[in-house]
């Protein structure tokens, strides 16, 4: 479904920050990327949401090169660390805005922004009518998730989605973006720098470091069979 086909990119023209980089993603896989600190995670999923591009290379959707589908045609719904929310928006229209600007009509949208809610758990009304300040931060987060699900995306891409919220919360969100995942099929490429994360939640994970991805594999082959000392290293640190 998405597909890397010899991708590099650099920001300066001189250092490569993502090096040849091929990768088949499939649909309805969850992929994560994981490595550390400026490995190059965030960098793929910018090129494939369209933010920033290739410098060699190409990334394929669905078979068509990614840039030449306009933006709101990719059926690509994000969710980053920061929310992003309308802050001057309410919950209710905040949701209802990726489906106005794919023209869907208001009664149609009620009822997506209804389903979205309900997916997320906050759909009893009593959020509707807020804004996003007074919601707290995994409620906000719970909002960011239901926005990227509202307008039934094929792909949803997720950098750190729950780097901002504490252990417990962390951990009951990975469970309900999993069932999510499951419950629609959807194809989700995660970014996360958090091994325990990445292992609990992937179907395949690319493992970065320096621009390159050492090891590409479901999470039990990376655990048990790690192929150098990075990804054992890594893999193996908080666990
Ligand atoms: P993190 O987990 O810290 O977000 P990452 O693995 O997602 O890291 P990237 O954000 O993709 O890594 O960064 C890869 C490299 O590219 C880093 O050296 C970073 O400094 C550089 N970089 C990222 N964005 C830009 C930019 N807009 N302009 C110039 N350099 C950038």
């Amino acid at each position: 479904m998405v597909h890397f086909d010899k991708v590099q990119k650099s920001y300066d023209g001189e250092t490569l920050v993502v090096k040849n980089f091929n990768l088949e993603i499939q649909k309805g896989e969850f992929l994560t990327m994981l490595g550390p600190s400026g490995s190059g995670k965030t960098t793929c999923l910018m090129m494939v949401a369209g933010f920033e591009p290739a410098t060699h290379g190409e990334i394929y959707l669905d078979g068509q090169p990614i840039n030449s589908v306009p933006p709101h045609k990719r059926g690509i719904g994000m969710v980053f660390q920061n929310y992003a929310l309308f802050p001057h928006m309410t919950i209710a229209e905040n949701l209802a805005f990726p489906l106005d600007v794919r023209g869907i009509g208001k009664a149609e949208a009620e009822k997506k922004v209804q389903r979205a809610l309900d997916m997320v758990q906050m759909g009893d009304g009593s959020f509707h009518g807020r804004r996003p300040a007074q919601l707290s931060g995994g409620q906000q987060q719970r909002v960011a998730l239901a926005r990227a699900l509202v307008f039934e995306p094929k792909l949803v891409l997720m950098d750190e989605p729950l780097g901002a919220l504490d252990k417990q919360l962390r951990e009951h969100m990975q469970l309900e973006i999993k069932h999510i995942h499951e419950s629609l099929g959807v194809t989700v490429i995660y970014v996360t720098h958090d091994q325990g994360e990445a292992l609990t939640m992937s179907d395949r994970i690319a493992v970065f470091n320096d621009g390159v991805v050492q090891q590409l594999a479901a999470p039990e082959v990376l655990y048990e069979k790690p192929e150098n000392s990075f990804v054992a290293q890594f893999i193996g640190e908080n666990n």
